[in-house]
């Protein structure tokens, strides 16, 4: 089978930030990468789940909601993709910072309700905020 592109790029050399992946179909992939490949310091379960859930309803309320295709969680548990149209890099980074900012002001787990989420006892806000804080910190020093 052939190696997918995400697992072309060398891992070791991934910095934790923003970067900008594929173009396909007009759909750009980046990569949201909130902390350094393979170095110890992983998004715990909980946090990952609750900030898929913070960040896709602050995402798809924002101005630029017809332009956000999809936002979710690497597997690996250190960042999380965003696939977006019309989009560049700097409209990328001030959407997310705003994002973010909002973010941080929500006191509950959006759809975090049995019949909202199919985990819905896998959340831990506080985490989940934290993360989301470390990761705006990352975006004001780009
Ligand atoms: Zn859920």
């Amino acid at each position: 089978m052939d190696k997918i592109p995400s697992f072309c790029k060398n891992h070791d050399e991934l910095t934790a930030g923003l970067h900008k992946g594929t173009v396909m179909h007009g759909v750009t992939t980046w990569d949201l990468r909130c902390k350094k490949p393979n170095a110890g310091d992983y998004i715990s379960p909980k946090a990952l789940h609750t900030v898929e859930h913070l960040l896709a309803t602050t995402l798809r309320n924002s101005a630029r909601r017809d332009d956000i295709i999809y936002f979710g969680p690497m597997g690996c548990r250190t960042g999380f993709y965003l696939l977006t149209v019309n989009m560049d890099e700097g409209e990328v980074i001030s959407l997310l910072k705003e994002c973010c900012r909002q973010a941080l002001k929500l006191d509950k787990v959006p759809g975090s309700r049995r019949e909202e989420c199919g985990n819905y006892l896998e959340h831990d806000l506080e985490d989940g905020k934290r993360e989301i804080a470390d990761y705006l910190k990352i975006l004001e020093s780009l």
